[in-house]
């Protein structure tokens, strides 16, 4: 057991000894110890149990669990009676092959990031294309049908929110992506779910010079996690009305949304996506209302200072 005594990085060994009565609930990752899940989904259940008594004995860990035993972590919290479970990075992708079954929708996106318990095992969602997708009406005004959307990167947030967009009837879809096959790969991928919705690769050195004025650019590539790496794409090179979002929240500004801010462009960072994918997660867990805004206020809180 590390960290803050009242919110450890757990290992599996820490349930060898579990001796937590309530239901638990827990974020698995590697490395795991700047997850903000914790400390958003107490606050939320801990607003919760003022109105519905039984969630004050629900509670949210966080588990370092290494890839090569998430299989044997998934069965172990199982056993425990853990009623749901968050998974980050390494585990999204390897735990498709872990579970009893899979939300269709999660299906076309090969990604899982919760899992909610059933007697026969866990059953599998991905909840960041709903974060995506609230977090883009709430902070831009924008809403994914009829849009058009310019998403940047070709990894596995990029392949999430492209399903988002197609599953919700965007008007088109730009790709774009510094390496062409990794690119290519994900067209292949989203081909089959299109229907009449046209995707364009590019190449983000080359904008395309047709987009409309109203297109929306979401950055999913992880150009900016690392202080003063340049934007993924110039946005001077894009239409005047477009607006901006960048999945990245810590660091809180980048490149790209210091250059949106000194266009005038509408922007906004990755922490609503971040609350809202949690929030959804904590409804297929409980079944009960969520407080967007309390999980909200305890993200921004347990952020590191800029
Ligand atoms: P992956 O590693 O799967 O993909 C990374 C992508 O970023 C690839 O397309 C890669 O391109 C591109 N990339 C990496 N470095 C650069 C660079 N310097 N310049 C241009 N492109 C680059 O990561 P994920 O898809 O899992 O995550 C991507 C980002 O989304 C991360 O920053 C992550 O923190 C964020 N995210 C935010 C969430 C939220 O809730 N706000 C949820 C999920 C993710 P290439 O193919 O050329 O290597």
């Amino acid at each position: 057991m590390a960290g803050n005594p009242d919110d450890p990085v757990l290992t599996l060994e820490d349930l060898a000894s579990w001796s937590f009565r309530g239901t638990p609930l827990a974020v698995l990752g590697h490395p795991i110890a700047h997850s903000l899940s914790p400390p958003m989904h107490n606050a939320a259940l801990a607003a919760m149990a003022v109105t519905r008594p039984e969630f004050s004995s629900w509670k949210y860990f966080r588990f370092d669990v290494p890839p090569d035993r998430l299989a044997e972590a998934l069965g172990r919290l199982h056993a425990a009676d853990f009623q749901g479970v968050n998974l980050t990075v390494p585990h999204k992708v390897l735990a498709c092959g872990l579970v009893a079954d899979v939300d269709p929708a999660a299906a076309p996106i090969g990604a899982l990031n919760t899992l909610r318990r059933t007697p026969a095992g866990w059953r599998g969602f991905n909840t960041d294309g709903h974060g995506l997708a609230t977090a883009l009406q709430h902070e831009l005004g924008v809403g994914l049908r009829g849009a058009s959307v310019v998403l940047l990167g070709a990894g596995g947030a990029a392949r999430g929110a492209a399903v988002e967009c197609l599953a919700r009837g965007c008007a088109a879809l730009w790709i774009g992506n510094r390496t062409r096959s990794n690119l290519d790969a994900l067209l292949a991928v989203l081909a089959p779910l299109a229907g009449p919705i046209p995707i364009r690769g590019f190449d983000p050195a080359r904008p395309p010079p047709d987009l409309p004025a109203d297109a929306v650019v979401v950055n999913a590539t992880s150009a900016g996690l690392k202080p003063d790496e340049p934007a993924p794409i110039a946005l001077r090179r894009l239409p005047a009305g477009i607006s901006v979002f960048d999945m990245i929240y810590n660091p809180p500004q980048t490149a790209l949304l210091r250059d949106a801010a000194a266009l005038g462009l509408r922007h906004a960072n990755g922490l609503a996506m971040l609350v809202h994918q949690g929030v959804r997660a904590l409804e297929l867990w409980t079944g009960a209302t969520v407080p967007a805004d309390v999980m909200a206020r305890a993200a921004r809180a347990a952020l590191p200072p800029a």
